[in-house]
């Protein structure tokens, strides 16, 4: 490990959409910041994003990446490449962050590290996530998919959840479990059978993209299904394991728990925005949180 350069006020880890405008905040509350980020912002996959305001025709999500990255930069973010792979503490409270073989010292830490979608595992998936036909999150675009054929690929009641916030869209919806067990007992069965939702349980082995709206996927047989959109379900991976090292609070699925006046972690000095944290993962929450982090980052420095 090299000896850290001067300390700085904040070590920002992760530009996503959480982690640039926290760094902006900072940069304009005055504070130095070093911010790390290892490529493949979440955002950078979102075709076009229709709910995030201020722009009424949509926004892709790489263009604001891009303008909030040059929002940072103007005010003088300092934006290094690397993964920080490992978080310690001083004895004097401040933070020593590595990333390959190069090391800062700073006196608070944000983690903007988000999460992964866990993904099927289909050929062309990218392709199909960038145009849209392979979609994550209903939330964000459950809007877009109104009266489309609609297949949902999941298990659990992780699926079943996700299927029936689907339906408020589209009544017709079917639900794949990739070949694996679909997991839903006889209850969850009757529930989506109820509201019309059919389920199919062979193996499905290729997403092909034909025309300009078609989704169809290929059963192991050769028989192919045909959908406007298909949304994947399959949950996330959470990217807490820094703060978890350092002893930091998480839910079940590892998202790290704050204290949402301020944003900071169980570990003082430490704080958490974006996806990372348990919450509803959305750019305008990233925003948010990323405000109300760096504000307190500045008061307590101020102190
Ligand atoms: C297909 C799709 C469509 C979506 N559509 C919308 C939409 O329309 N509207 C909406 O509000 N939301 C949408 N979302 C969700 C949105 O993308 C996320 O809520 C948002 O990107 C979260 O921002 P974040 O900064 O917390 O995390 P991210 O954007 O995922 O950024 C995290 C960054 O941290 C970096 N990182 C992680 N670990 C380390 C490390 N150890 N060292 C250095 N860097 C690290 C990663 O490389 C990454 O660049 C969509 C998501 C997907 C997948």
């Amino acid at each position: 490990m090299s000896k850290a350069g001067n300390p700085v006020d904040c070590l920002i880890v992760g530009a996503g959409p959480a982690g640039l405008v926290t760094a902006t905040y900072l940069a304009r509350f005055r504070r130095s910041v070093k911010l790390i980020d290892a490529g493949g912002s979440r955002a950078s996959l979102i075709p076009v994003s229709h709910n995030y305001p201020g722009f009424p025709d949509g926004i892709s999500g790489n263009e604001l990446l891009a303008r909030l990255r040059m929002q940072a930069q103007r005010h003088g973010v300092e934006i290094a490449a690397g993964v920080v792979d490992r978080l310690s503490r001083q004895d004097d409270g401040s933070f020593i962050g590595c990333y390959g073989a190069d090391s800062v010292q700073a006196a608070s830490v944000v983690l903007a590290t988000g999460v992964i979608d866990i993904e099927p595992e289909l050929p062309k998936l990218t392709d199909a996530i960038k145009q849209g036909y392979v979609r994550h999150c209903p939330i964000c675009d459950g809007y877009e998919v109104i009266d489309q054929k609609v297949a949902v690929i999941g298990v659990g009641k992780h699926l079943v959840k996700e299927a029936l916030f689907i339906r408020h869209y589209t009544a017709d919806l079917t639900l794949f479990s990739l070949g694996r067990k679909i997991e839903l007992n006889d209850a969850d069965r009757k529930l989506l059978s109820d509201q019309g939702i059919r389920i199919i349980e062979e193996a499905i082995t290729e997403v092909c993209i034909e025309g300009r709206k078609i989704a169809a996927l290929r059963g192991a047989g050769g028989e192919e299904h045909r959908f406007d959109t298909v949304y994947s379900a399959l949950g996330t991976k959470i990217r807490s394991e820094l703060a978890l090292d350092l002893g930091a609070d998480c839910d079940e699925a590892g998202c790290l728990l704050v204290d949402h006046k301020r944003l900071q972690t169980s570990i003082s000095s430490l704080y958490a925005v974006g996806d990372v944290v348990n919450g509803l993962n959305q750019i305008i929450v990233a925003a948010g949180h990323a405000a109300i982090a760096a504000t307190a980052i500045h008061h307590q420095l101020s102190k």
